[in-house]
């Protein structure tokens, strides 16, 4: 530049992360994990945008919650004054869509979403401003079995992924009426214990006393677990609801403990809620949060839906997967084809073609800088891209119509070359890299 001066850099913004091309495998196997797991239990992908109008969350999650009082991102459309905003979690949108949709119009729905969210906290391990969940929601079913399911799919999810020691906790936060009764005498118990309330506390004690249990505040654990419980002032139909998800979870073995303190401070959420919690990741143990939402819908202005979900962060459970020492699969291709000389590249992009035709991943050498390198670098690029075989095509092959094919694995001088005509290479790779091995079941061989 003229004026001798660097650009300066432009970085993330703070609290939203890249993922990496080392962490992608990791990412990939959670998600094909996840998503073959929600097939098996016949859930449905729906995809809804990333920007809602901002009145949505305001509804769906209630005014009175962290998210929404100081998490969501939100703005006006500075072309037309529409007040938006990122969406902070995937409930509100898949509700809305089910009612616009009419989709639990023909019966019960199961669905899932996957995507980012985005949350104005303060970022620190497992607590970023953008980060990534997966949920699943079923829309239309009022039964605890359903709940039970919820739970065991995300049981088998854990079993599936390798990962040991997250416990289910689970509560039953009743009805509305439930939670009046146990609200008012919430109220007395903290107003006689003012002192030992902090700020945040204070400012809730009569708008949201509920979500002061759920305090992380270490001088208030004390007071909230002499706190009345809401479990106590459940009635008939919620203690048979909530001993109705118990007894399928004891049936299939699934352990739990019951966390009275457990609560989602939301409105709409009734009975059933549950987290799945382990101690590896710190203070952000939460892997995993879900519950029962069925005055939700009708609130929308839908026909009364019972419906009941879970949402899960995915670096967390990344994280997890990596103290778990899961091995990552490494993004290795099966072939890596070296060339030198013009008529020499011709060849290789026509062979890299084929072969690819024939359901094997190949990586062409392309040029760094000018030129594409010696034989030895482009070797060497061979050897570090994970390569089962290099194809290597220069004058002496172009002469003879041949290439030469190296396998990379194996040791040093037990590798062996082969001199193979263009027109046998693509058999030749599959015969060596698929064989008779059946396992390999993305090599699709066309004749
Ligand atoms: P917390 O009490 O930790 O703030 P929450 O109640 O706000 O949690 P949910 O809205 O229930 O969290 O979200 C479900 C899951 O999504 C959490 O259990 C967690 O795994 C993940 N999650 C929530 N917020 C974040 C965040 N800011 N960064 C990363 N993951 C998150
Ligand atoms: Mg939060």
């Amino acid at each position: 530049m003229s004026d001798n001066k660097k650009p300066e850099k432009i970085t993330a913004i703070k609290g939203m992360n890249d993922i990496l091309p080392a962490d992608a495998p990791l990412w990939e196997l959670f998600e094909n994990t996840v998503h073959s797991v929600l097939k098996s239990y016949g859930f449905q992908k729906i995809v809804t945008p990333i920007v809602e109008d901002t009145a949505l969350f305001k509804r769906a999650i209630g005014a009175v919650t962290d998210i929404v009082e100081k998490e969501m991102y939100s703005f006006t459309d500075a072309m037309n004054g529409d007040a938006l905003t990122l969406r902070p979690e995937g409930t509100a949108g898949v509700v809305r869509a089910v009612i616009e949709h009419n989709l639990a119009y023909e019966g019960p729905k199961r669905v899932w979403y996957k995507g980012p969210m985005f949350r104005h906290e303060k970022p620190q391990r497992g607590r970023y401003r953008q980060f990534f969940q997966v949920g699943a929601e079923a829309i239309g079913f009022a039964g605890p079995d359903i709940d039970a399911e919820l739970i065991m799919l995300c049981r088998r999810l854990w079993d599936d992924l390798g990962l040991e020691n997250i416990r289910l906790e689970l509560n039953s936060i009743g009805d509305a009426a439930e939670r009046q009764a146990h609200r008012a005498e919430l109220i007395k118990y903290f107003e006689a214990n003012i002192d030992q309330l902090d700020t945040e506390a204070k400012n809730r004690l009569h708008a949201n006393p509920l979500r002061i249990l759920d305090t992380k505040n270490p001088a208030m654990q004390d007071l909230v677990n002499k706190a009345p419980k809401l479990l106590d002032y459940l009635q008939a139909e919620s203690i048979a609801h909530f001993e109705g998800v118990k007894r399928i979870l004891d049936h299939n073995n699934i352990p739990y403990v019951i966390n009275p303190r457990l609560v989602r401070g939301l409105d709409y959420y009734n009975r059933t809620v549950f987290e799945w919690v382990t101690d590896a990741l710190g203070a952000q143990g939460t892997v995993c949060a879900g519950g029962r939402y069925d005055p939700l819908i009708e609130s929308f202005g839908g026909k009364p839906t019972p419906a009941v979900g879970f949402a899960m962060g995915i670096e967390r459970l990344v994280e997890l997967m990596k103290l778990a020492g899961e091995p990552a699969d490494p993004a290795s291709c099966d072939v890596y084809m070296v060339h030198q000389g013009e008529a020499a590249q011709m060849q290789a992009f026509v062979l890299a073609e084929r072969i690819r035709d024939a359901g094997l991943d190949v990586v062409l050498h392309c040029a760094a800088a000018t030129g594409a390198g010696s034989f030895k670098s482009q070797m060497k690029k061979a050897d570090g891209s994970g390569a089962a075989f290099a194809v290597i095509i220069g004058d002496d092959e172009i002469a003879n119509s041949t290439a030469a094919v190296k396998a990379m694995r194996g040791a040093e001088g037990e590798q062996q070359q082969a001199s193979v005509p263009f027109d046998a290479v693509v058999d030749y790779l599959v015969d060596q890299i698929v064989g008779h091995d059946h396992d390999h079941d993305h090599v699709h061989y066309h004749h």
